[in-house]
């Protein structure tokens, strides 16, 4: 089995998720007592969610770089973000180390595809449906997504940071989520993009109008694969 690096803790509450998908993953797989081989560098939110909020993405990047080149060292033999908005930095990261990255959209695009979807709604943070960086990945993979109005963006930015990577989770929350789902599917989305590695706290498959494509599921999916080959 191939070891798999993890630069996690953005937020901790989703960089959990993964330790406990990866385990059941490979769990399910082999059977037995086996579990995930992983690596995992777990860092402090607060000041990365500072160099966000002040466009220090070059900072933040050097420090994720640093992060990967370490778990290279450690023996890791991939590596992945356990977060969307973080992937703005993805080609600094990628560039720093010899051993493969698993970008977190690739998954997402196989499995939208394999579904055939073609307009899905992409719920994530302000840096995640505004920024570039994540709707031109998709735009490579012929999507093209919607995003909530600005307000409700606003809106889904203060629960992901107030809220989920506090680990809180409100019924209000939860409807507001709801109904973001229900008003794109009137204009014409044809599935959700769960594009930030918490929500799956708030939106499960089922639980809204459209079919559900969970970026932290897919991504740990596909890394179960990656170790598995
Ligand atoms: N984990 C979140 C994401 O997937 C948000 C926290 C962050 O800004 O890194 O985008």
């Amino acid at each position: 089995m191939k070891t798999i690096g993890l630069i996690g803790g953005m937020s901790w509450e989703s960089t959990r998720l993964y330790y406990e998908h990866l385990n059941r993953g490979v769990q399910q797989r082999l059977g037995g007592l086996h579990s995930a081989r992983l690596l995992l560098s777990s860092l402090d939110f607060a000041p990365i969610a500072v160099m966000q909020r002040e466009a220090r993405w070059q900072e933040a990047g050097e420090q994720l770089a640093a992060e990967a080149r370490i778990l290279e060292r450690a023996g890791a033999d991939i590596i992945a973000l356990t977060t969307n908005t973080m992937h703005k930095c993805a080609p600094q990261l990628a560039a720093a180390i010899s051993v493969p990255f698993l970008h977190i959209v690739d998954p997402l695009i196989q499995a939208l595809r394999a579904d055939g979807r073609t307009r899905p709604l992409l719920l994530g943070t302000r840096f995640t449906m505004e920024d570039r960086f994540f709707l031109e990945r998709l735009e490579t993979g012929n999507f093209r997504a919607l995003v909530p109005p600005a307000q409700r963006r606003i809106e889904l930015h203060t629960i992901i940071f107030d809220e989920l990577c506090k680990g809180i989770v409100t019924d209000q929350s939860r409807q507001a989520a709801e109904q973001l789902v229900a008003s794109a599917a009137l204009d014409g989305a044809d599935s959700v993009i769960l594009g930030c590695t918490e929500i799956c706290m708030l939106i499960q498959p089922g639980s809204v109008a459209l079919p559900v494509y969970d970026t932290t599921a897919l991504h740990t999916q596909a890394l179960v694969d990656v170790a598995l080959t």
